[in-house]
């Protein structure tokens, strides 16, 4: 797939149109100008201190896009009048305001557990809306998720045996039962991560298609459950090639038909087709975008659009990658070995993946003087690492960039999902704060360098957590615990 725009076609022809809407993908250009803007605003509105030396900002406008840039895609190649639930996946961002804002932007939710059910639910988001994916649901899982309407995917024999018995005559809960399928995993290989590839031959995920007689027993298990309407597949995350990704929802079909075959009407009558578009860290551009993958779908897997399945999609990454940055002040920079190494409060408590696997997750750094200003300079080679106690904690090596000073400021771009959203408590280090950003009309042309930040306004996403809460957290109001006298 390549992710070259095309003008709308000159002809104006209806199919020309349609390919317009198809193209439609952010706009990467405008998205530098807020961002720069909001982080000479967040340094001039004093959003980092001593206190909080580390920040995440996440671009409101450009959620609205993405969300509006996913609708369209879909919209294009739909038949009229098919259903299509786009949810959000909440592991990506378990925010409840991004949750909030998502759902009004027309999103429902992908859950995988108790914590982001009521995350999603905190949200404002009805059970109808939401989707509970997890190899490890537990019973009370399984029976609150029938209780309060919420649909699931089954992952596995023993957990459709559980259903059988929740949903057995005379088990069944008082409501009607939310829609059920199975998650099926094709087994089409790995892609370029291991860790989020997950239809592997020995994947933990799912009904393992192509192992031996396992295509005979779901088809049956479906024929078999009139309450089975939906087969669910997520093919995995970044490093997938979206052509792998396609010939899932490909496998995914022909499943679905040959149930209904088997069942002798339209038994299966939705398709979730899970997430996992990947994100380009190395660039500004979206590539490949939500309309180049719906295309690619179309021209795969041609019955997914001519109405007779329902839709449910759950991206997260795509979604809020390119949205969200982390902005940390250069506390040194000193010299190691002949290497410039500038100490950043934001290492691994903020970018595990990318600190544990730097191969497989390196992110843009961009730099910033202590005003906030884009800091130009001949390219250094140096390391960028983090706040904490041990000597992997890079969020960047060897890595040419202006070289760092005490007081400049980093930023990772990229990071609204997966990164500030899903923190890791190593020494004790607060959780930062998370501020969504609006810049009002002064994001133009003017506004990398000179431009006014005084229409820019941060809404409080999620508030730093504060020394007490870390306490709290860590097991203090058990301070005794180990130590008193047995009663
Ligand atoms: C993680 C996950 C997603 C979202 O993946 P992204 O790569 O963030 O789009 C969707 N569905 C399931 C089942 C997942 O586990």
């Amino acid at each position: 797939m390549t992710s070259t725009r095309r003008a709308a076609s000159p002809t104006g022809s209806p199919d020309a149109s349609q390919d317009a809407a198809l193209d439609a993908s952010p706009d990467a250009a405008a998205a530098v100008r807020r961002r720069r803007l909001a982080v000479r605003a967040a340094v001039e509105q004093g959003l980092l201190s001593d206190a909080h030396p580390v920040a995440a900002l996440l671009d409101v406008a450009s959620v609205r896009e993405n969300a509006a840039c996913l609708h369209a895609a879909f919209a294009a190649v739909a038949a009229p009048g098919q259903p299509v639930l786009h949810c959000f996946a909440v592991k990506a961002s378990s925010l409840v305001p991004v949750v909030r804002l998502l759902a009004g932007l027309g999103l429902g939710c992908e859950v995988a557990g108790p914590g982001e059910l009521a995350v999603a639910r905190a949200a404002g988001v009805g059970p109808e809306r939401i989707v509970l994916d997890s190899p490890a649901k537990t019973w009370s899982e399984l029976r609150g998720a029938l209780e309060l309407g919420v649909a699931l995917n089954a992952d596995n024999r023993q957990e459709l045996a559980r259903l059988d018995a929740l949903l057995a005559p005379g088990a069944r809960p008082a409501r009607s039962v939310p829609p059920v399928g199975l998650r099926v995993n094709p087994q089409l290989g790995g892609g370029g991560i291991g860790a989020t590839s997950t239809a592997t031959a020995t994947s933990k995920f799912g009904f393992p298609l192509r192992d031996e007689g396992a295509r005979e027993f779901v088809v049956r298990a479906c024929a078999e459950r009139p309450w089975i309407t939906r087969l669910h597949c997520h093919v995995g995350s970044q490093g997938m090639p979206p052509e792998t990704m396609a010939a899932g929802v490909a496998a995914l079909y022909e499943l679905a038909e040959e149930v209904n075959r088997a069942a002798g009407e339209r038994r299966i009558d939705t398709l979730d087709i899970g997430g996992g578009l990947p994100v380009d860290f190395a660039s500004e551009e979206t590539s490949p975008t939500f309309a180049e993958y719906a295309r690619l779908l179309r021209d795969t897997v041609p019955g997914l659009f001519d109405g007779r399945y329902g839709l449910v999609t759950e991206f997260g990454r795509s979604l809020l990658a390119k949205c969200g940055l982390i902005l940390a002040r250069v506390e040194y920079a000193k010299r190691a070995g002949g290497r410039p190494v500038a100490i950043t409060h934001a290492g691994v408590q903020v970018a595990a993946r990318t600190v544990f696997a730097p191969e497989a997750w390196p992110l843009r750094v961009a730099v910033h003087d202590r005003h906030g200003r884009p800091k130009e300079g001949p390219g250094v080679v140096q390391d960028v690492a983090g706040p904490c106690c041990f000597a992997g904690d890079l969020v960047a090596r060897g890595r040419e960039l202006p070289e760092l000073e005490a007081g400049d400021l980093v930023a990772l771009l990229d990071t609204g999902a997966y990164y500030f959203s899903t923190p890791f408590d190593y020494n004790s280090l607060p959780r930062p704060g998370v501020y969504g950003f609006t810049t009002g009309a002064d994001a133009g042309e003017g506004a990398d360098a000179g431009g006014r930040t005084d229409g820019v306004r941060f809404l409080t996403v999620r508030p730093p957590q504060t020394l007490d809460e870390v306490v709290a957290a860590s097991g203090g109001d058990q301070r005794d615990a180990l130590t008193a006298p047995p009663p």
